[in-house]
Order: C-alpha cells, then structure tokens, then sequence
C-alpha cells in the first residue's frame, strides 16, 4: 500500500518499526520476536524474567571477545551486560536491529552513550538495586577504620595479642556530613541516625521535604557541611560540578583529625589533596571504595598510606545486589521490548511521572504535530522551521518529552531514519535547523491540555488537544477550527466552503471507494464562509481518493495524515 498512500505524514512509507512491533492488525496472529543477547554472567533471576516471555529469544553467553561480539551483534534487538562487555560506537553501528542496551548496575562508562542516543537505542541501567550494598560496605568499612579491624585481624593471624596499640573510637556523638541526599546518601543517613549521629546532608537539587522525612540536618553551603563534619562522605555522581568537589580547600576546612570516605565516585575527592591532608596529619583516616584511575596502580601511594582503608570498587559486590540489578533491568528491557516503555531509559528525556499518565498525552503531541506538518504542506509549506510545545499543568513535568514526542511526528516519514523515536528526535529535528521550544501554560487551562504550534515560511498552524490518562487522546482544535475527534489510523483534514451537501458528497466518494468512517467532525467560524471536516477513517486513504475529494465542488484542500504505530 505504501506506494499508494497518499499520507503527508508518513511521506508514503507508513509501517516503519520504532522500538515496538506488535503484532499487526492486519494479521493478530503474527507473534514478534525479538532476539536478546545476555552476557557478562547476569544472574539467572534476571534472564528468567526475560526466557518468560514467549516473544523473546534469549542467548546467554559468556564475555566475548570484541571481534566475536561484533559478528554476533547484528542478529539481536537488545544486549545485556555488565562493565565487562564494551558497548562502542563501532558495535552500536554494526548492530542494526539493536533496540535496548541494559546494564545490570550502575556505571555506563563502557557504553557509547552518545551514539546510542543518536541512533534511537534506549540504554537502561539498574542504579537503585545495589544502593544497601553501598550502604552497608559504608558501615562497615567506617567501624573497621574506626577501630582498627584490619590491623586487629592480621596482628592476631601474626600470633600477637596487642591490645594496647588497638584502641578505637565510635560513631556515636560524632557528626556525619553527607554530600548527596539521594538513594545512597539517604540510606547512609537513616543508618547513622540509629548509631546515634547527628546527620547534616548537603544536596542542592532535592527538596527541604526529604531532608525532613530523614530527620536530616540541611546544610545551606558546602562550606558549612564541611565546617562541622567529623566524617566526611560523598554520594553523588560524578558530574562537571562534583569532579574535583573535595580539594585541597574543601579539605582543609574539616575539623582536625576527622575522616574522609569516597564509595561514590574516583575524581571526587582529589586523590593528591587526600593523601597531603592525611600526611600531614590534618585527617586522621580516609576510606576509598572508587578510584580516579581504576584499577589502582600497584604502587599508588594511598595503599602505604597510614590510617587508610582501601576496598577495590566493591561497593556493589553483593549476591542480593548483583541479583537486584538483574531482575531490575531485565524488567526494564522486557517492558521497552514488549510495551515499548522508556522511562527507565537514561538516554530518554524524563516524563516527570508515571509512564503510563503521560503516554496519552505523548501520542497526542505526535499525531498532532503530523497533523500540524500535514497541513502546512497542503499551504505549500513543507519544510516546517519551528515547533512550540504548551501543556497544561499535569503534564509540565514531560515537556522535554512531549517536545520530543513532537519532533517525531513531525518528522516521520520524511527523513531516512529508521530507528526515530522519543530517543534521537530531537538530535535528529535540531540536525535539520528545526527549532524546538515549551511555552509556560496558565494554569486555568486543561491541566492534560496540548498545544503543538508548528511554523515554516510565512505559515503557521496550532493542533490542540486533550490527553486524558486512562482514556484515548484527541484533538479539539485545528488552527482556528473547534474540533472533536481521536486521531486513530487516517484522518483527512478537509477545507469548505459551508454550504449544503459537501458532507453527503464527501461520505458518498469515501464510501464508494471502501474507505470505512470512524469519526466525522465538522466545524465551521461563521455560517456560510470556511468550514473544516476532520474524517477519521479505517486503514489508508490513496492519492487517488484525495485527488477525487479535491475534485468535490466546494472542496478547497484535502490532507491524509496516517498515523505511525509504535
Ligand atoms: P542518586 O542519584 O540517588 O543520588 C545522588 C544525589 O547527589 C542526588 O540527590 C543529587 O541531587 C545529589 N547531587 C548531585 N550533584 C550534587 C552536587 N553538586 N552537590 C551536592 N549534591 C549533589 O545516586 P545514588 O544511587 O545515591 O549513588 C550515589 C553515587 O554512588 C553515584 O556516584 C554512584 O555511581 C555511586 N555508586 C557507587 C557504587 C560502588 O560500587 N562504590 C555502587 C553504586 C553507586
């Protein structure tokens, strides 16, 4: 059908596969498979959640060698793995079908981030299972510090019985200071809480509300967390603002003889203005679990370091950890696979909420930015400039999604992409010089309310709408038109002059040619002067029929817009 159609939104190539295939319509039957490559020993909880599914065909193999994997990459739709497996942009490329990267932990280093996120390929991670690990590992390497575990242990294997030298101090009374009040952070204070601490947390991106909840001091300024920590500890990624946060300044104001811990990241502490603070005896200790250079070189001068413990990167090595990260990202590639669900994608932009509340309102800004470009095109304007995005206030939370979502309507079908999805739309919209913005929305208005405004030349078109969870999306104005109608399968989007007949006219031609109504929605601004049909419609409607609707007398422009599954 594809040569016939007449469909300005999909250009004539309507079906294309974005990250879901279901079973079509046409043949219910037909069940989709996709083929899963799991590596890097994941445990068996987790590939039993994917080997469930009877529409997905899992390989478990041990670490390949790079040159293997490569041969083998182009038969999956998805891959998952742990930091041994390299994910380079030279195997995303190869990978042709590839739809899901899933990372059973935290870390995606070993993953091409970027060309991922260019070639419309979701990259899941499991950052949440392995956080009590962390916490526990805190714990316990803190204590051992504090009283002298490890010298005990190999003192006693040594035949000695040296108490004197073994003399320890406790956690009680003294002040944790946390940087980073997110998963980690929040577990590290509860705990500390209950060895009696008195907690403060520095983290300007969360609310006062969880500081509250976890009965945590907040501390307005790095400076003053730093000015009343016995212990230091930090649990925040690793970003441009964080690299280099703990110094050789930061370190200086800490109390005398207090205690530095980094499980979060190598870089955050500066490694050289550690190992100076504690030489000359400004700290008394320091525990490492993340290096700036992993792993740590043989003869690094922080494991000689007196009052140093120092663990290889295993803040995450516990059996439930590495079982949780499992089962929670097998999860995650199941549902992008099988429902095409992507908020636990890290390359996706965030939708602020329930994936599910906010779906209607993303199929909605895509169907109406198609809609918009498919109108635009019959005024003689096809390369559309600018696309603005308004939602209402339920849905403010989503707006990077939602403009992404636009992008891909728009999109569709005109560019050879066949991977564009909620991804790389709008990389690949900003490629093309199409600018995309949000604009604020008063809060009188629908709070699931869209509005997709779409410019190029001198034109210009605004598609509303109302996405309702729970219910199917539809549209409720086309340019200055007050319409109702669901945008499902073709909608034909007719201009007429209001007089009588063109409806009769219009159902007549549709039903001789065996085209099937759904919806027929007629709006006009006056009596008498222009009117607009929006005609939802069963299946494809061809060049030929528009041509025959443009022919109608009264009728003055005709665009198809067949929607993109997926
Ligand atoms: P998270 O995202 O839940 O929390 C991070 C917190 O840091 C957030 O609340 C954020 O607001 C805060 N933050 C970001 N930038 C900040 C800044 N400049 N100043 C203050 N706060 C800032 O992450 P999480 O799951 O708690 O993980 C924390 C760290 O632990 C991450 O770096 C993660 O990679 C690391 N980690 C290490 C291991 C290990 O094996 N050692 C295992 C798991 C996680």
């Amino acid at each position: 059908m594809a040569d016939s159609c007449a469909c300005l939104a999909c250009g004539g190539q309507s079906g294309q596969a974005i990250l879901k295939d279901r079973p079509s319509l046409s043949n219910p039957l037909r069940i989709v498979t996709y083929r899963v490559l799991v590596t890097d020993e994941i445990d068996a909880e987790g590939v039993a959640i994917l080997s469930a599914e009877p529409e997905l065909v899992v390989d478990e193999m041990p670490t390949l060698p790079k040159e293997e994997l490569l041969e083998r990459i182009v038969d999956y739709d998805a891959i998952v793995g742990r930091s041994a497996t390299r994910i380079s942009a030279d195997l995303l490329e190869k990978a042709r079908r590839m739809k899901v990267v899933g990372r059973a932990g935290v870390g995606v280093d070993n993953i091409a981030l970027e060309t991922a996120t260019s070639l419309g390929i979701a990259v899941i991670n499991a950052p949440a299972g392995n956080t009590i690990a962390v916490v526990e590992l805190f714990f316990g390497a803190v204590i051992s510090l504090l009283r002298h575990i490890p010298r005990a242990a190999s003192s006693m294997q040594a035949g000695k019985w040296d108490r004197s030298s073994l003399l320890g101090s406790e956690l009680k009374g003294r002040t944790l200071g946390i940087i980073g009040l997110g998963r980690i952070g929040g577990e590290v204070a509860a705990r500390a809480r209950a060895f009696g601490m008195n907690v403060v947390a520095y983290d300007p991106y969360i609310a006062q509300s969880r500081f509250d909840a976890l009965r945590v001091q907040e501390a307005k300024s790095l400076e003053t967390l730093l000015e009343q920590s016995d212990i230091l500890t930090v649990h925040t990624p690793l970003t441009d603002e964080t690299t280099g946060m703990i110094a050789k300044r930061e370190l200086a104001r800490l109390p005398q003889r207090s205690i530095v811990v980094n499980m979060a990241r190598g870089g955050i502490v500066d490694e050289s203005a550690l190992l100076e603070a504690l030489a000359r005896k400004h700290l008394s200790g320091a525990v490492v679990d993340a290096y700036e250079k992993e792993p740590l070189a043989a003869d690094h001068p922080l494991r000689t370091q007196p009052g140093v413990l120092l663990t290889p990167h295993i803040g995450a090595s516990t059996t439930e950890a590495q079982r949780n990260v499992a089962v929670d990202v097998c999860i995650a590639v199941r549902d992008a696979l099988l429902s095409g669900e992507l908020s636990r994608s890290i390359n996706v932009a965030d939708v602020g909420g329930q994936w599910a509340e906010v779906e209607p309102a993303l199929t909605l800004t895509r169907r109406a930015a198609a809609v918009g470009r498919a109108i635009l095109a019959t005024q003689g304007t096809r390369a559309v400039q600018r696309v603005d995005v308004r939602s209402g206030a339920a849905l403010v939370g989503a707006r990077s999604a939602l403009l992404a979502s636009a992008a891909r309507g728009l999109l569709e079908g005109t560019v050879e992409q066949e991977r564009l999805n909620l991804i790389n739309a709008r990389s690949v919209a900003a490629a093309r010089g199409i600018d995309l913005s949000t604009t604020e929305t008063s809060t009188q208005e629908n709070p699931y309310g869209i509005e997709v405004r779409l410019s190029g030349g001198m034109q210009e078109i605004a598609i509303a709408g109302t996405a309702q969870p729970g219910a199917l999306p539809r549209l409720t104005r086309i340019g200055a038109f007050h319409v109702d109608i669901q945008p499902r399968d073709t909608l034909l989007i007719l201009t007429n002059n209001d007089v009588p007949g063109v409806i009769g006219r219009v159902g007549t031609l549709l039903g001789e040619a065996g085209v099937n109504i759904a919806e027929y929605h007629q709006a006009r601004l006056a009596q008498g002067g222009q009117a607009l049909a929006a005609v939802s419609v069963d299946g494809d409607v061809s060049e030929a029929i528009r041509e025959s609707l443009l022919r109608l007398p009264d009728v003055s422009s005709a665009a198809v817009v067949c929607f993109h599954s997926g």
